[in-house]
């Protein structure tokens, strides 16, 4: 299940969106210089670029207070021009990451990562939901991969990935079971599942002798080794599932096209197209 060409998709209609509404405006707010994050926020805004958005990089010092941060958030909440915050985390050690958060207008929160989204998701109403999450299930509805009934299992419970994941399986009516590092026989549960999702960040901690035959295999994994970027999955599970997906080219271009159809969503709530519930009115 190669992520590329459906993410493609999504940003060309994206632009669309974009011609559209007119103007539309992602921030990003980094602190510090983590060359990963740098990365990733240089791929988002280029992204952004090519389909037409504005976008705004607002850098901050490894040693930036707390209260600059959430001024700086609380600027580009006031940025009539803004449509979508993201801020990149994870934040230096010493700074609030959930006061951080907790500051972006939830209405602007394009990662979802706001307390708001995160609980409208866990309620079954989801508002702005995380990226990744959401490339995950754009990639297993493009495959037809069935979810209604089927038995998921999700390695990993971040509040980026692994949770809002397993939420949006459940309520594509799935039968979830959430690993963790606490799980003490991982392969008890992965020969189970018909759709396995891997967000771990342990490079080959699903092995082929650990996947059912026919499965579905998300691999999320991101992982920098001498042998280059790897994901969480062994490449050799592609003889026994029914998909993979690779790393890289598999989740990863698909979270970022996610991120802009969100930042559109975002221009939607913001121009009354869609409704924002709730805390809005
Ligand atoms: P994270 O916050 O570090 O969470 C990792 C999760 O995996 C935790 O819940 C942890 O359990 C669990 N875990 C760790 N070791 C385990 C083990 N041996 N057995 C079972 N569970 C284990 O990471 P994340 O942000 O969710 O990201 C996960 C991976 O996806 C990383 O490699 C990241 O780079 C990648 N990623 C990729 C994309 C993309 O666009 N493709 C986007 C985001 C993240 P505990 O909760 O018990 O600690």
């Amino acid at each position: 299940m190669k992520g590329g060409p459906l993410a493609e998709r999504v940003r060309a209609e994206v632009a669309d969106d974009v011609r559209e509404l007119g103007q539309i405006g992602l921030a990003t707010v980094q602190v510090g210089e983590d060359p990963a994050s740098t990365i990733y926020i240089r791929r988002k805004h280029e992204a952004a670029h090519e389909a037409g958005m504005r976008s705004v990089d607002r850098k901050l010092a490894e040693d930036v207070s707390q209260e600059e941060l959430v001024g700086a958030v609380a600027e580009l909440n006031q940025d009539d021009g803004i449509d979508g915050i993201l801020v990149q985390l994870p934040i230096p050690r010493g700074l609030d990451e959930a006061e951080a958060v907790a500051a972006i207008d939830p209405l602007k929160d394009v990662d979802g990562v706001h307390p708001f989204n995160a609980g409208q998701l866990y309620l079954g109403r989801p508002t702005h939901v995380p990226a990744t999450p959401l490339g995950i299930m754009a990639m297993l509805a493009e495959h037809e991969v069935p979810l209604d009934g089927a038995r998921a299992v999700v390695i990993g419970r971040s509040d980026i990935v692994g949770k809002p994941v397993a939420h949006l399986l459940l309520q594509a009516h799935a039968t979830v079971t959430i690993c963790h590092s606490h799980t003490d026989d991982l392969s008890r549960q992965t020969l189970d599942a018909d759709v396995l999702v891997v967000a771990a960040g342990v490079p080959g901690i699903v092995t082929a002798d650990m996947v059912k035959a026919g499965a579905a295999v998300v691999d999320v994994g991101i992982n920098r080794t001498e042998d280059g970027l790897v994901g969480d999955v062994d490449p050799a599970v592609a003889d026994v599932a029914a998909f993979l997906t690779p790393v890289p080219g598999g989740v990863g271009p698909l979270t970022i096209a996610m991120l802009l159809q969100n930042t559109v969503r975002a221009a939607r709530f913001r121009r009354r197209l869609l409704a924002f519930p709730g805390i809005r009115g």
